[in-house]
């Protein structure tokens, strides 16, 4: 890796969220960890590496699931890492967080509250920085749901956003944060079905809010075999409509049910990549990778990756991907 330089994978772990910042002096900031059993995990026993930042956007399992068995690689000393960003969202009574805290409560000392207004990681020569714009205290009260209450992280050059991590936050939400800037990268928010697309007689209002944000590419993380019908058409078709470059991890039935249960890719990107494979679901274009260009000043993708991934997807009955009537 080009070691002064930035890049981002962002994993498929199937019904869930991972991303890793390989940061220009080979440290990483790790954004969700994906749900137990995740490929992430693998990754990390593969050699010893450092995290700077373990950051959890909210506690459910697919996004923290992966993080207690990655926290015990460092008593192999397979891991050294400085600390571990949390929302507090929910009470110790609830039975999913107690499940998985059972199991991290061990790591306290390194826990810090993650929360509006901190900037995690900055590089002033690159003009780059981390920062969290949400939930802000306030939020975090008031809000009941855990995944309202979820972070969203944003990866800035000189102000502009280039990346948003929102994690299952509402659109609402990023919508209020970025309605002056054009995103160039938005993951999700919850696996393509942003919470507040429904009830339907919210529908106009949540339109409304995507049609008036700017995005210019959608990174989608969805398990073929979800049980939540993620992600949502109607959500990635007002994307794709904007122009929007939507991609998913995974092939969902939705596309086409006879290739998503064959298991062949459509794209395997993982394999591209040389990460780690997932053992469920049928990669649509598997991970993703951007690299910061210091020249342009921009995030650079795999463009011969986008195109096999474009190819691929002409193969679909009815790719969500694709708007509607460009494809005709
Ligand atoms: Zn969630
Ligand atoms: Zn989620």
């Amino acid at each position: 890796m080009n070691n002064k330089n930035l890049k981002i994978d962002f994993w498929d772990v199937g019904q869930g969220d991972a991303s890793v910042v390989h940061l220009p002096d080979s440290s990483l900031i790790v954004i969700d960890t994906g749900p137990l059993g995740s490929p992430l995990y693998e990754w990390f026993a593969r050699e010893p590496r450092y995290v700077r930042n373990f950051l959890i956007t909210h506690n459910d399992s697919d996004h923290i699931g992966c993080l207690a068995s990655i926290l015990e690689l460092s008593k192999k000393g397979m891991l050294s890492y400085e600390k571990i960003g949390i929302v507090s969202d929910r009470g110790f009574d609830h039975p999913t967080v107690k499940k998985l805290w059972s199991q991290l409560r061990q790591y306290e000392p390194k826990m810090t509250p993650l929360g509006q207004g901190q900037t995690i990681w900055e590089d002033e020569s690159l003009g780059l920085s981390l920062q969290v714009v949400h939930p802000s205290p306030f939020k975090t009260i008031r809000f009941k749901a855990a995944n309202q209450k979820s972070a969203i992280l944003v990866l800035y050059h000189d102000g502009v956003p280039k990346v948003v991590f929102p994690g299952d936050a509402k659109f609402r939400s990023i919508k209020k944060k970025f309605a002056d800037s054009r995103i160039d990268y938005l993951v999700g928010p919850h696996h393509g079905r942003p919470e507040d697309r429904s009830p339907q007689k919210y529908f106009d209002k949540f339109k409304a809010n995507v049609d008036s944000t700017s995005v210019d590419n959608l990174l989608i993380s969805v398990g073929t075999d979800n049980s939540h019908g993620h992600p949502d058409r109607d959500y990635l078709q007002i994307m794709a409509k904007k122009p929007c470059r939507v991609s998913c991890t995974q092939l969902t039935p939705q596309c086409d049910e006879a290739i998503a249960s064959s298991g062949v890719p459509v794209f395997d990107g993982t394999q591209a990549l040389g990460l780690e494979p997932i053992q469920s679901g049928t990669p649509c274009r598997g991970c993703f990778q951007l690299v910061w260009d210091s020249t342009k000043n921009q995030l650079v993708p795999h463009i011969s990756h986008l195109k096999k991934h474009d190819e691929g997807i002409q193969m679909l009955k009815s790719p969500m991907c694709v708007a509607k009537d460009v494809k005709g």
